[in-house]
């Protein structure tokens, strides 16, 4: 895998994170934090109900994901799953972007529950883009390769598009 594969990427490993901690994660925050993250997790909730994901997926704000987001499983297949979010990445995001950068993990999830074996960044994008248009992905792209400091080509992630 190359590097810009590594971004936005899903944690396929089924590493077992203390689930405490994760509830843990979500409590001790500031006031501004609590709301921000249930701000995200209904825009999750809301998403993953869109794309028929059934599985649990919870989100956690981090100080630093080198990935900037990534999902993991706590507990294979059936999950429930973690998205988890760079705080000052996601700051960085609008309404629109975030949607797409949450759906975008969800993608993954969606392949991992409904077909493992072909785990790709433009498949989840594929996946995401069921729900959100096409122009929501690339200032996304456009931030994470900005912090980066590493360009990717913008149709390997969602496609050449169309003529609009
Ligand atoms: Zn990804």
């Amino acid at each position: 895998m190359n590097q810009l594969g590594a971004m936005l990427m899903l944690w396929l490993l089924p590493l077992r994170l203390d689930p405490v901690s994760v509830v843990g994660v979500a409590l001790i925050g500031a006031a501004d934090e609590k709301s921000e993250l249930a701000s995200l997790q209904e825009i999750t909730d809301n998403l993953r109900t869109r794309l028929e994901i059934n599985p649990i997926v919870q989100v956690t704000l981090v100080d630093h994901n080198p990935l900037v987001m990534s999902v993991e499983t706590l507990g294979g297949r059936i999950g429930p799953f973690v998205i988890t979010v760079d705080r000052d990445f996601i700051s960085e995001l609008g309404h629109d972007e975030i949607e797409a950068s949450i759906a975008h993990e969800l993608g993954h999830v969606w392949i991992y529950t409904h077909h493992p074996y072909i785990q790709t960044e433009r498949l989840a994008n594929e996946v995401a883009m069921r729900v959100i248009r096409r122009s929501a992905f690339e200032p996304v792209y456009e931030k994470v390769w900005r912090r980066t400091g590493i360009r990717g080509n913008l149709s390997e992630f969602i496609g050449p598009g169309n003529q609009q």
